[in-house]
């Protein structure tokens, strides 16, 4: 997926008229270019900054169908949810694995009342399930967890999950659609809507990010994929047209393996505020969180409040021995929710977690859902867009469609150029799983024009080590300025806008 091939093409087609445009590079939007591209419609996607620079790539990295929902009795949601786990991790085994969970208990009933729901649960999953739950023993309980306070703790629930990694999956989506034939452009804002005479929507404007270059783009049809920032985009095409996104806010702290060694997750069924909690392995750190805060202002760059910090200390520090402290964290990271307002006039029906409407100009707008049922809601989106639109009717093929990757083809690349230049095979930094030659690769084939997208999506040293990503900054930038074709003064600026960057991931 070469980016400045992509732009030529776009700049060379300026006058055709594309299928389907999708406005937005998260999860949702990803998803949408994939089905479409590859039911062979002529297909592009216009992502303002990094393909999941929004919520994307700050979730808790599950591929679930979610125990909460369970407790909350939404049935159709969970089995839907476990049916698209089961689908995502046959196509992208390379990024998504099988995380077994440890439901501690510490009062009598927990044992039990968990033990029946996950076989439930276990049971919704089908043929697709990833493993059996069962009722573990205290010592047993401690053996996959040794951590655990040991004090009052009776037993535990072991169950499965999917775990992933939410940026390097939509990276993969993104060649995805590149190898079915779309053009998948990160750094291209779409600034307003093209309508014609009777305020159909026809088009886009759009500004590539690098060069300062406007483009009119001409479509069939435009979907609006763009998150928390769905009304925006509602906007352009309506002025003062009725909002229908609940931003929420989540953090997670990240700590050291050491907190939770052993590969067992853990989930704390109810935290003081009634939600769950998890502490889950991902790439030899310790993943913690979430919360729920409601938030009226949307950003690309989300900062955890301190109280939220503070509550995932506690809620958390009293189920482990040692209850870790602020100077433990290696990094916060906070995301919005794209929560879904109450039913609207216009809303089809299709899921009841997901939203999609179609405006009067005939804007297709899909919101809501999550990373796990991200290819279920761009199939409905993309069947919607047929149905109000001259595309002809072809069946979706993503259910079967392998992710770029499967195959370990990224590994091997990035080996191959360690091989070429040796120079390039050396770690980032000690202690983390990223070379230099994965950052070449990035740079020639995944899209990465900034420090921020190596070390934040590329690789996760961000959000793994944000100390340790301040650290590999500068190798990084000269890096990328050499692949790039970019000056000493870009060096300079990249590096202290990602030291500034990097600083709302520290939380002391
Ligand atoms: C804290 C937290 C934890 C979560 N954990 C999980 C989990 O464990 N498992 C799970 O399945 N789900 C999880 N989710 C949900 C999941 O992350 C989201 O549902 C999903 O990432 C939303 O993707 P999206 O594409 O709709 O939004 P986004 O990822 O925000 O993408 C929208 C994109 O649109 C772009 N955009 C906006 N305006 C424009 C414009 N004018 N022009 C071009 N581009 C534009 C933005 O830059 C952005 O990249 C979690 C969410 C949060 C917040």
């Amino acid at each position: 997926m070469k980016r400045a091939d992509m732009l030529s093409s776009l700049e060379a087609g300026e006058d055709r008229e594309w299928d389907l445009i999708v406005i937005g590079g998260g999860a949702t939007g990803l998803g949408v270019a994939v089905d479409s591209a590859s039911r062979g419609f002529r297909t592009v996607l216009l992502e303002q900054h990094d393909f999941a620079k929004g919520t994307s790539s700050r979730s808790t990295k599950l591929v679930h169908g979610g125990v909460r929902y369970l407790q909350q009795g939404n049935i159709k949601l969970v089995t839907e949810a476990l049916h698209e786990r089961g689908i995502l991790r046959r196509n992208a085994p390379h990024l998504v694995k099988d995380q077994s969970f440890i439901v501690p208990n510490y009062k009598w009933w927990e044992g039990p009342y968990y033990g029946i729901g996950l076989k439930v649960y276990d049971w919704m999953a089908g043929s697709l399930g990833l493993g059996t739950s069962r009722i573990l023993s205290k010592e047993e309980t401690l053996e996959l967890a040794p951590t655990l306070d040991a004090d009052g703790l009776r037993g535990g629930v072991l169950y499965h999950d999917g775990q992933f990694d939410d940026a390097r999956l939509a990276v993969s989506l993104a060649r995805t659609a590149a190898e079915q034939g779309a053009l998948v452009l990160n750094y291209c804002r779409v600034e307003g809507l093209l309508k014609d005479k009777e305020g159909m929507v026809t088009g886009l404007l759009m500004r590539e990010g690098m060069h300062g270059s406007q483009h009119r783009l001409r479509a069939k049809v435009v979907v609006n994929a763009t998150g928390v920032f769905t009304d925006s985009v509602l906007q352009m095409d309506e002025p003062g047209s009725e909002s229908v996104i609940a931003p929420s806010q989540g953090v997670h702290i990240v700590l050291d393996h050491s907190f939770l060694p052993g590969e067992a997750a853990i989930l704390v069924p109810h935290t003081d505020d009634g939600r769950v909690l998890f502490a889950v392995p991902w790439h030899g750190r310790i993943i913690v969180g979430t919360t729920d805060t409601p938030v009226s202002t949307v950003s690309e760059e989300p900062t955890a409040l301190p109280e939220e910090i503070d509550f995932i200390l506690r809620q958390i520090g009293r189920y482990l021995v040692k209850p870790p402290g602020r100077k433990d964290i290696l990094s916060v990271f906070a995301g919005l929710r794209p929560l879904v307002k109450g039913s609207s006039k216009k809303t089809a029906e299709l899921s009841r977690d997901h939203l999609i409407t179609v405006s009067a100009s005939g804007l297709i707008t899909v919101a809501g859902g999550k990373w796990t049922t991200y290819r279920r809601m761009a199939e409905d989106t993309v069947n919607v867009a047929i149905g109000r639109t001259g595309l002809p009717d072809r069946e979706c093929v993503t259910n079967h469609l392998l992710i770029h990757g499967w195959d370990g083809s990224d590994k091997l690349a990035a080996e191959k150029i360690a091989g070429e230049d040796p120079s390039l095979n050396k770690p980032l930094h000690a202690g983390l799983p990223y070379t230099l030659a994965e950052i070449a690769l990035a740079a020639r084939e995944e899209s990465c024009m900034t420090v921020e997208d190596a070390l934040s999506r590329r690789t996760r040293m961000l959000l793994l080590d944000a100390r340790a990503a301040m650290q590999a900054a500068p190798a990084v930038a000269a890096l990328l300025a050499k692949e790039l074709g970019r000056d000493e003064a870009w060096q300079r600026q990249q590096i202290a806008d990602f030291q500034e960057l990097a600083k709302g991931y520290l939380a002391e």
